[in-house]
């Protein structure tokens, strides 16, 4: 009897199943991602008129019927007002609409700016702490996100003299972390969260989707140089030209650059007049090749072997570079921080572009040099911190011995001030550790003697 119910059971079950089937309605389809703001590349820079190191291109990419977006990570408010008597927060009020008014010339009207200070100096870590690296990130990777570019163009993750602004590399390095973070379904999670009613009011969950954008480059303040110092540029990637004329706009792509740059008018005067960017602009444009999932050529066209339809995620982010074995004496701070961060971003060729460098500070002849004192036995060591300098120059403190515990790392901060006959020179500064009357560690600093070395 329990089994013939059991099969009437089932027979009823069934029908009910079948008639529910046919009466229930078609779910409406769900929304799509906004393609107002997909963009095929997205730059993300520190401050407005920094777009401009990449506009040539740009603009020669909406030519092509590419879409571009702009990320600014700060608003440019601690840098000079050649115009008005605006300073700080008001001058980036200023420097935003400039901003706005220089890509709109160009075509590029989804352009965001974030909450970053300004932040003056050398030292990318600096304008990191400043910005809150986190919320920083955070912002970068939901616009990362939203735009679903196919290729970063940004600065230089790099502490090189003259393109030293420890904003730039902070833009580099958020787009760089960006680059290997935003299609990975651990990272901002809350991003990625369905909105439980899209219609209703208070909703959270952001409703954005993971992506892996397919390439990344980088631009610099010597992208249009060809001075000496620049040459370390040269095939590390693609190279285009700027005195080529637009089909659209029927003048060359260097002229659209300056007429955008135009609009960034607080930052036009005696310190960057449209003299010089005309003669900046006359020189073709590099690029430095970052890295690409999906191959290609390092010097080959920025959308070569690009993917319309998409990537997967690619996991990129490694740790080893920390296991390697630490030098009885390095160079410390921002330098201490790319020798990990590269290789763990699969950046590993740009530890070779130049040997370490710097320029002097923004208000006169001194410099900081971060050291890094690291004794890897297993027992104490005494060591002897002694520099090398070229005549002139005065260190604090100065020679000193330091004990260091087992296998103990010790940072050391040396203040530096060049002679001013020195201006404009290039000087190596040596310094070494002794233990028992042997050298055991050496650091070369090649140091351009500028004043006020930041650009902006
Ligand atoms: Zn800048």
């Amino acid at each position: 009897m329990q089994g013939a119910g059991f099969v009437a059971g089932m027979i009823f079950f069934a029908s009910m199943v079948s008639v529910t089937w046919a009466q229930v309605p078609q779910a409406p389809p769900y929304p799509a991602a906004d393609d107002r703001y997909k963009a095929d590349i997205l730059v993300v820079v520190a401050h407005p008129d920094d777009d401009m190191a990449a506009a040539p291109y740009t603009a020669r990419a909406l030519d092509q019927g590419k879409r571009v977006a702009v990320i600014f990570c700060t608003r440019g408010n601690f840098g000079p007002n050649f115009l008005g008597r605006e300073q700080a927060a008001s001058l980036g009020a200023v420097r935003e609409i400039e901003g706005r008014r220089a890509e709109a010339a160009l075509g590029v009207y989804n352009v965001w700016f974030l909450n970053g200070s300004d932040t003056p100096g050398q030292d990318v870590l600096h304008s990191l702490e400043s910005w809150g690296h986190g919320y920083a990130l955070d912002q970068v990777v939901r616009l990362v996100r939203l735009t679903r570019p196919e290729v970063i163009v940004t600065w230089l993750p790099f502490y090189l003299a003259g393109e030293n602004h420890d904003d730039h590399q902070a833009a580099g390095v958020l787009a760089t972390e960006a680059f290997d973070l935003a299609g990975d379904p651990v990272a901002f999670p809350e991003q990625l969260e369905a909105p439980h009613d899209p219609e209703q009011i208070s909703n959270y969950g952001e409703g954005l989707s993971i992506w892996q954008p397919q390439k990344i480059y980088y631009v610099s303040d010597y992208s249009f140089s060809y001075g000496v110092h620049s040459d370390f540029m040269t095939g590390q990637g693609p190279q285009y030209r700027t005195d080529e004329i637009s089909p659209t706009k029927h003048v060359s792509y260097a002229q659209l650059t300056f007429d955008a740059w135009m609009h960034d008018h607080s930052q036009i005067g005696s310190g960057f007049t449209p003299e010089q960017m005309k003669e900046y602009l006359s020189h073709p444009m590099r690029f430095i090749f970052g890295k690409s999932v999906v191959g290609g050529s390092p010097t080959g066209d920025i959308l070569e072997n690009v993917k319309p339809s998409g990537v997967p995620f690619v996991e990129m982010i490694g740790t080893h570079a920390v296991a390697e074995p630490q030098p009885a004496l390095a160079l410390g701070g921002p330098w201490a921080f790319y020798r990990v961060f590269w290789p763990a971003h699969k950046l590993e060729h740009l530890a070779n572009l130049l040997e370490p460098e710097t320029a002097m500070g923004t208000h006169d002849f001194h410099l900081w040099v971060p050291l890094l004192l690291h004794n890897a036995s297993g027992s104490n060591q005494e060591v002897t911190l002694r520099s090398k300098l070229p005549a002139g120059w005065r260190q604090t403190p100065g020679p000193m011995l330091y004990k260091l515990g087992p296998r103990e790392s010790r940072p050391v901060s040396l203040s530096l001030v060049a002679p001013e006959d020195q201006k404009g020179t290039w000087q190596s500064l040596v310094f070494n550790t002794e233990s028992d009357g042997k050298v055991v560690g050496s650091v070369t600093l090649k140091v351009n003697v500028v004043y006020n070395g930041v650009p902006q």
